[in-house]
């Protein structure tokens, strides 16, 4: 009966305020402009990474470094990531990328800082902040870059300056929504 109200109001509210912000998650409407996803997708989607692997920042049940890790080795020294992709958070991603949500990205971005200060001392080692760049293809047809956005946000909370001029894209790829992880790294 909860739900089916809340399903009703969440409509009511869409049909007499339609950019009223909503969580880009499940879709419900946000009353406040405090948050950026709701509480129940909040609560799921970091719950899961309390004990992440040191090396990569994969979400594990336990222990200290991932099977993957323990089996490979990396040309980078540590990942963080604030959250796991899977269908809670795709729909985040996709908003961002696709939705021109600049202020989630923001928000994001302002998460990841402290996301990473409780979860490593990475930052006090950082010299510069550098973005994944996009192409200038997609560059001019989305009209920002996610990645950019993130990371000024994260330069402003840390205090650590950002470049986004020293990395160029020059090979325009295919988009990785709806790839798998080995095809996501055969196109790296
Ligand atoms: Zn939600
Ligand atoms: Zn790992």
């Amino acid at each position: 009966m909860k739900t089916l109200f809340r399903r009703l109001s969440n409509k009511f509210l869409i049909a007499f305020y339609p950019s009223c912000p909503y969580c880009p998650s499940c879709g419900r409407v946000l009353l406040d402009d405090k948050h950026v996803i709701c509480d129940s997708c909040a609560k799921i989607i970091f719950a899961r990474q309390k004990c992440t692997c040191k090396i990569c920042g994969r979400a594990i049940k336990g222990g200290d470094v991932c099977n993957i890790c323990y089996e490979n080795k990396y040309t980078y020294d540590k990942g963080v990531s604030l959250f796991v992709y899977d269908r809670h958070t795709a729909p985040i991603i996709y908003s961002i990328k696709y939705g021109n949500n600049i202020e989630l990205a923001q928000r994001l971005g302002s998460l990841l800082y402290y996301d990473i200060c409780r979860k490593s001392d990475i930052l006090s080692e950082t010299d510069i902040i550098l973005p994944v760049p996009l192409h200038k293809d997609r560059l001019k047809i989305r009209g920002y870059n996610q990645a950019e956005i993130i990371a000024a946000a994260l330069s402003e909370e840390s205090g650590i300056r950002i470049n986004s001029s020293v990395l160029i894209k020059t090979k325009a790829t295919a988009d990785q929504i709806g790839l798998k992880k080995t095809q996501r790294e055969q196109k790296l």
